[in-house]
């Protein structure tokens, strides 16, 4: 899958926040958008997954040339992106199985095969999680901790297969010892299937168990700045304002 952002401009409530994305994401690559608060990133996200408080001005996104853009949330899951939300939303009743299971009946129509494998499959993928596994029986973020929340998405995550991921402050709250499963739920995608992921993080913490491809720079709504994975050591020491420096960006 080839993700193109062109040109885009969003804003919310009369505000513009996007002022001209331009990114190029590919399957096979894992790419970081870092950036201040309030810099746009999760904008970003919503209007890739099609967010309707969001109203997009301006530019295209293009999935294997396709605009995205008067698609659907869930046609653009169907595509095979996957967005992980930030706060996720709790679903009364509705167990995890079953939501996991609808869920995998939308993003792989017609493959009974791995309808009939699914609580193997998810059962071997909890385990991975270190997750218990009565949690199947539980109801959708109903009382789930902060952890249990970010489980939860890397479950889906795993059990959907996304083609593209995009994963807004996934880290955001998590012990070390949950970050560190989390991550290695990402990385075990990375290894065995064609999949990318745009991680969105105030953070490097994640960065040192995810090494992205590409480190990017989101300020007021543009990215000013691309790298490789040690720009999240130089903004680490130098912080943003280093960053607006060398950028001429005026306040
Ligand atoms: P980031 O994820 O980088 O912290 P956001 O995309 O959340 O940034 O926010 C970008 C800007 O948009 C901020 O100035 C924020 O206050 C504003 N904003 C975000 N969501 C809303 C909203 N629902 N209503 C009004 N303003 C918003
Ligand atoms: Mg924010
Ligand atoms: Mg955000």
């Amino acid at each position: 899958m080839k993700i193109e952002i062109k040109d885009l401009h969003a804003r919310i409530a009369d505000t513009d926040i996007l002022k001209g994305v331009n990114l190029t994401l590919n399957s096979g690559e894992i790419h970081a958008l870092m950036g201040p608060n309030g810099s746009g990133k999760s904008t970003l996200s919503n209007v890739m997954f099609g967010n309707e408080t969001y109203e997009v001005t301006g530019g295209q996104i293009l999935v294997d040339g396709q605009d995205i853009l008067e698609m659907e949330t869930h046609e653009r899951a169907q595509l095979g992106l996957f967005l992980a939300f930030q706060y996720p939303v709790e679903i009364p009743g509705v167990t995890v199985g079953r939501f996991l299971k609808r869920a995998a009946e939308i993003r792989f129509p017609g493959d009974d095969a791995r309808v009939r494998s699914f609580v193997k499959h998810l059962r071997s993928n909890m385990q991975y999680m270190e997750m218990d596994q009565q949690f199947i029986n539980r109801y959708l973020n109903e009382g789930f901790s902060g952890g249990e929340k970010k489980r939860m998405e890397i479950l889906q995550m795993l059990m959907l297969e996304p083609e593209f991921a995009i994963l807004d402050e996934t880290d955001s709250g998590l012990d070390i010892d949950a970050l560190k499963i989390v991550s290695q739920g990402v990385n075990k995608l990375r290894d065995e299937t064609p999949f990318g992921a745009l991680i969105i993080t105030h953070y490097q913490r994640m960065l040192d168990y995810i090494k992205p491809d590409f480190v990017h720079i989101m300020y007021q709504g543009r990215i000013v700045t691309s790298g490789g994975a040690d720009l999240v050591g130089a903004l680490e020491e130098h912080g943003y304002d280093w960053v607006k420096k060398q950028h001429g960006i005026q306040e």
